[in-house]
Order: structure tokens, then C-alpha cells, then sequence
């Protein structure tokens, strides 16, 4: 540990109590990495702080130092936003869990980063209420790792992602203030700026967010097809008759293979893609949707459909494809998740040249996907004891995000850019766009320490991009100051 990280530990060790700093190596590698396992660093030093207070000195500290730091909720991100620094602080909100307000005429909460997506629903159900954005890691990621990703899930087609969901922010700026951000102000939407920011803006340390009501009528269909084209003229069906589903997604034959081997979902034998369906909202109104639903999807040629009868009927319909990356481990050594965009009318050809991809390269690719909003998770296959395989499917997994760019879609839907993607950028954006991108970061930001090397192909310190001038840092030069 460098002489700079070692002062750094021993004063947070007085501000947050021993127990709240990690520095010995072993214990340190338990914070490699996120979700995305194949990019890894063990942190110089990790923290666990209890409130917004000793965040913000922790910042105040490391800029007075130079020294970079990481926030980290959960760590179940999937494009390796959370990976930390060997040089750096990674500052972990797994201790800041409290559920702070419920305020039901007002239909919002207030919560800690590190608050589990689930837990927001667990708290109001009762009263009829839920936290709408479902990212299937839901039982398990923060919703401060949310906020940063804007995450979305199943049910996000009808009410949107996280970016809907939050009313305001309490932040620590990366100078070390404690300000709050809220949608309603006047002036620059910088709540909009920081939410989906990844982190490399500043730490969210209370959450306001919006509560939604839990529909009075909810009804799920699966339906199966031959062929993953008729599943997708199904969803284009569905959605050009003006019905709005709270989810559809949509499995192929070889992700419906590795969700059997793993959770025994039975879904109807020989499908060559299933859909799943579901309807909520008024009572009449789902019914009458519902059997229009039905209806189109055996007009585009569903060979069985089932519905489910009651909650437990329909759980056993999700989880087939709430298991299905994990799942992958039943058919696969290794692989890649993938997430890009498309627009919806795009579905079968790029689906079709998926499979001409695959099948050219010899690297398999299951595809799982939020069908309604046009976001694919193909799931690259490969075996990491064959040499040579990863790069292959890495190099798949890099065409995929390219016929997404050239269909109009996005190298993202909801799992962002980290460290993964960032080279992928410059295949979306021109070099203005991203140095545009870089300004707004460098007001946040102008020493470049909040989460460094994210998102950005090419990080750039404030006076290397056009129309900055880097202005003197608050903290810089006061490493003395401790
Ligand atoms: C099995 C599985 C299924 C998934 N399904 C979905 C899905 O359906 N939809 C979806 O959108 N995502 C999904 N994800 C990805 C992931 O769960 C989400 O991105 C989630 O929001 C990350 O939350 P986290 O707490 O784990 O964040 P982390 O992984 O810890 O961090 C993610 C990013 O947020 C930043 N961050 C964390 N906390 C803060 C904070 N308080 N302030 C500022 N920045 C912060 C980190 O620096 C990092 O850049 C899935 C992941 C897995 C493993």
C-alpha cells in the first residue's frame, strides 16, 4: 500500500471506527470486481461509512490527496462500473440500509444508497404500493447502484426506468459538498444529468423515490412459438394494436434449454422461442386487453399458450426467465452478457443476423430479451479452458453491438458503459459528442478523481478538452490538510 493510501486508512479508521476499513489483501479481493467477473483490481482501500457526513470527508480526503475513489452499492453491475482502484479508495454503502420516510399520501419514500431494490416493495405492499423498477438482480442490488446505472426490468415498457422513479438526490459532489438535486427546480435538470451519470458525478447518499400504485388486476400468458421470429411478429402484433403490457420478454430455444436444466420451468416442449406476456391495471380493462393479447399471438402462429391461475402459477412462469443468465452456467463454462438496443420493428433481422454470426463464428449466442422496448440480452457462449475462445467471443459479442448502431439502437439499454464499453463509445458518438459529454463531467468533476476511467474511451483531465479551462481544484495541493 503506497504511503498516501496507508495516511488515507489510518484517519478514516479514526472517522468511521477500525471496523469500517478494509485493508488487508485478502479481505480486499472479496471487491475485485462487480457483476462483470472479467474485469478485475483489488482496491488500494475499502470503506464502509454509515451516513452522508463521513462520505463526504472520505471525498474531501481522497481530493485532498489526489487520490481517486469508487462507490460501490451491491456490486451486481454488469458492465464493471463498481471495479475499484489499486491506487484508490472504493467507498462500499453496503452499511446505509435504512428506510428513512414513508410518506403514502405523498406516494414516495425516502432511503439510504445502499437500500435493496426489494426491500423499497417490501415496506409499502401492504399498503398497496410498490418501487417500479425491477431489474431482475432486484433482491439483491441497491438503489443507489440503480440510480447510477438508470436500471431498468421487465416491467419498465410500461413504467419506465429508474430515471421515472426518483424525485430527488442527496449528493456528495466530488468536492466534498453535500447538496441535494431535485427534479422539480428551476434551472438545469441536473437530477436528469446525474441519474444513469455511473457514478463518475458524485455519491448519492438519500434517495426520494416515487411510489407507484399496485394495479388492481394483473395477468400473465406464456406463450410459445416455433421460431423466434413468429415470437417477434407476435410482439410487434401486440404492440401495434395500441396494448401497452406491463412486460413483454422473449426467451429463445437455447436459453429455454439452459432455464430447464437449471429451475425445471417446463416450458412447453420444442419451442423454438416463448413469450411472455403480461397485462395489468382496472380489472375490465386487462380482461378485454388480455384476450386481444391471446388472440394475436395465436394469429402469429403460438402454438401453446398457458396462462397462470394465481400468483403461484405465474412465479412459475417468471422463473424460467428471471434464472436465465445465471442458467447459462447449466449449458456453458463461460459467458458473455451483452445489452443493446434495437428499434422493436428490428427484431427478426437482427435476430437473423445473430444467428448468421454464430453460426459463422462457431460461437454460440442465447438470446434473452425485453422484447416491448427492443432491449437484447444475447448471452455469448464459450469455454475459457479453450485458448483463443474468450477473444472469439468477445469479437461476437462486439459485432452484436454493431448491428444494434446500424438498426438505429444503442451499444446499452441498461446495464451502462463501465469499464466494458467505454471502447465502444467512439462506434456511437463522434469525438465532439463525447468531448461534450466530458465538459459536463468536468464541471461535476475537475479533478477527474470520482470513479475515473468509466464510461469515457479516452478519460481526459478538464484543460484537455476543447472549450475547458481547468480551473483550480478546491482541494489542490492541501494534501497537508491531514
Ligand atoms: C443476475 C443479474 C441480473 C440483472 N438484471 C438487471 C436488469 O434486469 N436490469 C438492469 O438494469 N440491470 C440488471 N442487472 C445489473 C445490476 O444489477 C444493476 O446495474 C444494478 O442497478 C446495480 O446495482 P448495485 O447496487 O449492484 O451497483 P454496483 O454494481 O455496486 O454499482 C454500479 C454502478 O453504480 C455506482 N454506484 C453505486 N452506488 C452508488 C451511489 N450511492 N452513488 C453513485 N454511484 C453509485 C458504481 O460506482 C457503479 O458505477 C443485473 C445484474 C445481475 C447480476
Amino acid at each position: 500500500m503506497s504511503e498516501g493510501l496507508a495516511r488515507l486508512a489510518g484517519r478514516f479508521g479514526r472517522l468511521l471506527g477500525p471496523d469500517s476499513v478494509i485493508t488487508d489483501p485478502v479481505r480486499l479481493r472479496t471487491y475485485e470486481c462487480d457483476g462483470l467477473t472479467s474485469h478485475r483490481a483489488s482496491p488500494g482501500l475499502v470503506v464502509l461509512p454509515d451516513t452522508a457526513e463521513q462520505i463526504a470527508q472520505i471525498v474531501r480526503d481522497c481530493a485532498a490527496a489526489g487520490v481517486p475513489y469508487v462507490a460501490r452499492g451491491s456490486g451486481t453491475g454488469l458492465s464493471g462500473g463498481a471495479l475499484p482502484r489499486t491506487d484508490g479508495v472504493l467507498i462500499v454503502t453496503s452499511r446505509m440500509r435504512r428506510i428513512l420516510e414513508i410518506d403514502i399520501p405523498n406516494r414516495r419514500a425516502v432511503v439510504e444508497p445502499g437500500v435493496i431494490n426489494l426491500d423499497v416493495t417490501r415496506a409499502v405492499r401492504a399498503d398497496g404500493y410498490h418501487f417500479a423498477p425491477d431489474p431482475s438482480s432486484q433482491q439483491i442490488c441497491s438503489v443507489g447502484g440503480n440510480v447510477a446505472e438508470n436500471s431498468g426490468g421487465a416491467h419498465c415498457l410500461k413504467y419506465g426506468f429508474t430515471a421515472h422513479h426518483v424525485l430527488s438526490c442527496e449528493v456528495v459532489t466530488p468536492d466534498g459538498e453535500i447538496v441535494e438535486l431535485a427534479a422539480d427546480g428551476p434551472g438545469y435538470d441536473l437530477l436528469g444529468v446525474f441519474v444513469g451519470a455511473e457514478g463518475t458525478l458524485g455519491i448519492a447518499t438519500k434517495i426520494t423515490v416515487r411510489l407507484t400504485r399496485s394495479p388492481e388486476a394483473v395477468r400473465t400468458l406464456l406463450a410459445a412459438f416455433g421460431s423466434i421470429e413468429a415470437g417477434g411478429g407476435a410482439v410487434s402484433a401486440i404492440i401495434g394494436a395500441g396494448v401497452l403490457p406491463a412486460a413483454i420478454e422473449m426467451m429463445d430455444a437455447l436459453s429455454i434449454e439452459a432455464a430447464e436444466a437449471a429451475v425445471r420451468c417446463e416450458y412447453p416442449p420444442g419451442a423454438g422461442a416463448v413469450l411472455i406476456v403480461e397485462l395489468d391495471g382496472p380489472e375490465s380493462e386487462v380482461a378485454h386487453q388480455f384476450a386481444e393479447v391471446e388472440r394475436l399471438c395465436r394469429d402469429a402462429g403460438a402454438f401453446e399458450i398457458r396462462v397462470a391461475a394465481d400468483d403461484a402459477e405465474r412465479a412459475l412462469i417468471w422463473t424460467g426467465r428471471k434464472s436465465a443468465f445465471a442458467a447459462m452456467g447449466r449449458i456453458s463454462p463461460a459467458y458473455l452478457v451483452q445489452d443493446g438496443v434495437i428499434p422493436r420493428t428490428s427484431l427478426p433481422r437482427v435476430l437473423a443476423s445473430i444467428d448468421a454470426l454464430s453460426a459463422a463464428s462457431g460461437v454460440r449466442v442465447a438470446n434473452v430479451f425485453h422484447a416491448g422496448d427492443g432491449n437484447l440480452h444475447p448471452l455469448v457462449l464459450f469455454d475459457d479452458a479453450e485458448p483463443g475462445a474468450a477473444e472469439r467471443a468477445e469479437e461476437v459479442s462486439g459485432k452484436i453491438l454493431d448491428l444494434c448502431i446500424e438498426h438505429g439502437g444503442s451499444i446499452t439499454g441498461e446495464h451502462g458503459v463501465g469499464v466494458d464499453k467505454s471502447r465502444y463509445m467512439p462506434r456511437m458518438f463522434t469525438e465532439t459528442d463525447l468531448d461534450t459529454m466530458q465538459m459536463v463531467r468536468c464541471g461535476f468533476d475537475p479533478a477527474g478523481l470520482c470513479n475515473p476511467g468509466k464510461v469515457f474511451p479516452t478519460p481526459r483531465l478538464c484543460g484537455e478538452v476543447p472549450g475547458v479551462r481547468k480551473g483550480p481544484h478546491p482541494y489542490e495541493g492541501k494534501a497537508d490538510l491531514f
